[in-house]
């Protein structure tokens, strides 16, 4: 039984008091372990004063990206046993925005993967194609490469604490959500993907789906058979909607 996941990726928004009244609010409403594991993913520069605020509650804390590399001299970078130290558990790696925008490779991010384990941190891998690799009929040839080049550098072996997002990238931050059957489509690929190289893996392996996820569609997402939980972006940043999206796994 893969215990679904519900991930908040903050981006690049909110303030100390901002995020003070976001972490207030969804533990009002008493976010339920037994229905799925609840994350948030603050900016850098929140994740202590974050962390305290979830210490001993059925949050838990993740950061948005870290640094390949252990340690040094990589100026403005975070390594993952500096995430580890401030309380981290989970660490985004490959999110198509870093992938996009800062032009981070599958083999960096295949990097960041093994680094974020090296330090016990449980990475969890974006993939996700275009639009125009949907259109062009590519989106497996796309998820298949993204995931390979982890699996090989990593070994199958680590997705046993590892967990992967499938995040087509035409529907984050669009408004435009994949039809629960386009989900789960790529979801059951991705499953069989990796139970190629390992069954058991296959099946154990948590797949999120991530893009444009809000309460009124979450139900039908989770439903399918593959979609275990989601990683959410801006309904993240309302407590109402986030915790609607989590009561949704109790709906599965
Ligand atoms: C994301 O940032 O991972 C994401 C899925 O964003 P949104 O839910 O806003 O589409």
């Amino acid at each position: 039984m893969r215990r679904p996941i519900v991930a908040g990726n903050w981006k690049m928004h909110g303030t100390r008091a901002d995020n003070a009244r976001l972490i207030e609010a969804l533990l009002a409403g008493h976010p339920d372990r037994a229905l799925a594991e609840c994350l948030v993913f603050p900016p850098f520069v929140y994740l202590q004063d974050v962390g305290r605020l979830v210490r001993d509650t059925p949050i838990e804390l993740g950061a948005q990206n870290v640094c390949a590399e252990a340690r040094g001299a990589f100026t403005g970078e975070v390594s993952a046993s500096m995430l580890q130290d401030v309380g981290c558990r989970y660490v985004l790696v490959g999110h198509s925005e870093r992938r996009w925008i800062y032009h981070e490779d599958d083999q960096l991010v295949a990097r960041k993967f093994a680094a974020a384990q090296a330090k016990s941190l449980v990475p969890i891998l974006c993939v996700g194609e275009h639009l125009w690799d949907r259109e062009n009929g590519r989106t497996e040839e796309v998820v298949a490469r993204q995931l390979d080049v982890v699996l090989e550098l990593c070994g199958v072996g680590a997705l046993e604490s590892g967990v992967i997002a499938y995040e087509p990238m035409w529907a984050i931050g669009t408004g435009r959500t994949a039809t629960p059957e386009q989900a789960q489509a790529v979801h059951a690929f991705i499953r069989e993907r990796i139970a190629k190289r390992d069954a058991k893996m296959g099946e154990s392996t948590r797949v999120l789906y991530g893009g444009s996820v809000k309460a009124s569609n979450a139900a039908e997402l989770f439903a399918q058979p593959d979609v275990d939980g989601g990683l959410i972006g801006g309904a993240s940043l309302n407590a109402e909607e986030f915790l609607a999206i989590l009561a949704a796994c109790g709906l599965r």
